[in-house]
């Protein structure tokens, strides 16, 4: 009997290793055609009109696909390379090759999910099974002691539930060797030139050097866990800002799917038998499950997550001051913390977490600027960018996220003291401030003219006056909010 002809449209799964359709393509003795399309709209550009790939993740996109032909290569395959809409393209070769089932990985989000229904439209047409699985995250759909509609709006009762009534499924095993592709056009890689950019300029001051692809990313998680031994301290660490050890770092594989999460979780496993079983390792799963979190609830509520007024639906008059904003793109905002985090941002497509709350906070809270243009500008340039760990934590930090905690900020200055007491992470981005002392290196507003001399740095000259004052504009915005808050409970009100 003649095999099964599958193909397997790779996406953000960019692996071999833990991949649950080409475990059940291999199951079925299939032959096995993985290809990969680069879709021209996710070059295009954002709604406030920037790049909606920068050139960092585009550069580790690249990186990571051809990785994924290498791996494929060795495993006595290849990958098809493609460059147009997937809806197109999968159906010219299922028409071509005789394909009799496409596999592939279900995503959250809405421009995915319209490009899936697409091409499940064409396939059906062409009488051909189009197989989704689900893999993006830590626990499967069908265990969850839940409903996606019943998903818990609350981070820790979402964590308390999964935690306690499901498991995490051991990764599926990688092939060892995989069917020849047919005679076919394999396509070539794109350059960074073909999708309409520029090759970044690397900056030697970045916490690491991201390069894309499955290999990289088992080297990273080796290293970082196993190498470096850093997990037995995560916890403690967690919060840095310099350096490539204070976090894992596994963020921007994770993206793409050449990090499978079910296998970080089984080293972290087999770490706590071999080595130590703490807090801090205990940690990492933790935040793995905020990141589960952030894509079930974009699964729930759909659309939302983008809507202006957030999951809470809460119609805050944000400003969209194009002045204030391209301050604090560009890391000109005065206040040393913010602008040390967004030029890293700039520079290398990498911020730490306790950065991007912070800058968050200060563009929402302080500036009173529209989160949105926030969320699309690290849609731009973050080399982790996840939908929906970045919408969800935006809708989050601008308080229209679903957890009913009110207006809560970040009170930069102590923020500044707490994590960064030397100000060594600020003269590392902004070395205009390198002859500060520990205490003005986080207030340069407060030298007098005598010691900006002293020190080389003229206010309003070599670094810029601050653009709000912290306090005052906390309180302006935060009373905005509440009377949007005031209106949308008076909406909510039974029987109004
Ligand atoms: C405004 C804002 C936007 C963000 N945008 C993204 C994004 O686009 N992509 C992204 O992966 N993360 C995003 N995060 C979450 C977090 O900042 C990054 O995951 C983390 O900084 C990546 O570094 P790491 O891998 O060293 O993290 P670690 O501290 O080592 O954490 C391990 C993993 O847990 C997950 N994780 C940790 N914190 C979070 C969180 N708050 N939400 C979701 N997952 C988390 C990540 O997958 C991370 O790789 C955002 C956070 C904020 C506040």
């Amino acid at each position: 009997m003649a095999h099964k002809q599958v193909l397997i449209w790779y996406r953000n799964d960019l692996r071999v290793h833990d991949h649950e359709p080409l475990s059940a393509a291999l199951n079925l003795n299939a032959e096995i055609i993985p290809a990969y399309c680069f879709d021209p709209r996710q070059f295009g550009q954002t709604s406030y009109g920037f790049p909606k790939t920068g050139a960092f993740r585009a550069q580790f996109l690249l990186e990571s696909v051809e990785d994924l032909r290498q791996s494929l290569q060795q495993l006595g395959s290849d990958l098809i390379i493609r460059t147009g809409k997937p809806e197109t393209l999968i159906p010219e070769l299922v028409k071509t090759l005789k394909i009799d089932a496409v596999y592939y990985y279900q995503e959250a989000t809405s421009e995915e999910l319209r490009v899936e229904q697409r091409l499940k439209t064409a396939l059906n047409s062409l009488g051909v099974d189009l197989q989704s699985y689900w893999g993006a995250t830590l626990y499967s759909i069908p265990d969850l002691p839940f409903s996606i509609a019943e998903i818990p709006e609350v981070f820790t009762q979402f964590r308390k539930k999964v935690e306690n009534h499901c498991i995490v499924n051991p990764p599926f095993p990688s092939p060892q060797k995989l069917p020849p592709l047919p005679k076919l056009e394999l396509g070539i890689l794109p350059t960074l030139q073909d999708l309409g950019l520029e090759p970044p300029v690397v900056d030697f001051r970045a916490v690491l050097t991201f390069k894309g692809g499955e290999t990289t990313g088992l080297k990273r998680l080796n290293d970082y866990i196993w190498q470096q031994d850093c997990l037995k301290n995560y916890k403690e660490t967690r919060n840095g800002m310099l350096g490539a050890n204070y976090s894992s770092k596994f963020s921007a594989w994770l993206a793409l799917g050449c990090l499978s999460p079910r296998f970080i979780y089984n080293s972290v496993k087999k770490y706590e038998v071999q080595r130590i079983k703490n807090d801090s390792t205990y940690w990492l799963i933790f935040e793995l499950l905020w990141r589960d979190y952030f894509r079930l609830i974009a699964l729930k509520h759909g659309n939302k997550i983008f809507y202006s007024e957030g999951l809470r639906g809460l119609s805050v008059p944000w400003k969209e001051d194009l002045q204030q904003f391209e301050s604090w793109k560009t890391g000109m905002t005065g206040f040393p913390l913010i602008d040390a985090n967004m030029r890293e941002l700039a520079l290398t497509g990498f911020m730490s977490n306790r950065g991007r709350q912070n800058v968050a906070s200060f563009l929402t809270k302080n500036l009173g600027i529209h989160w949105k243009m926030g969320a699309e500008w690290f849609e731009s340039l973050l080399i982790d960018y996840d939908v929906c760990s970045n919408w969800g934590n935006w809708n989050y930090t601008a308080g229209v996220g679903n957890d009913a905690r009110g207006f809560r900020y970040f009170n930069i200055l102590k923020q500044s003291k707490d994590y960064d007491l030397n100000g060594d992470y600020v003269k590392h981005w902004l070395p205009e401030l390198s002859n500060l002392p520990p205490s003005k290196v986080h207030e340069p507003w407060s030298l007098i003219p005598v010691e900006q001399k002293r020190f080389g740095v003229i206010l309003g000259v070599d670094y810029p006056q601050p653009i709000v004052n912290l306090e005052k504009s906390v309180k302006a915005n935060q009373s905005i909010y509440e009377v949007a808050e005031r209106q949308r409970s008076t909406q909510f009100i039974p029987g109004k």
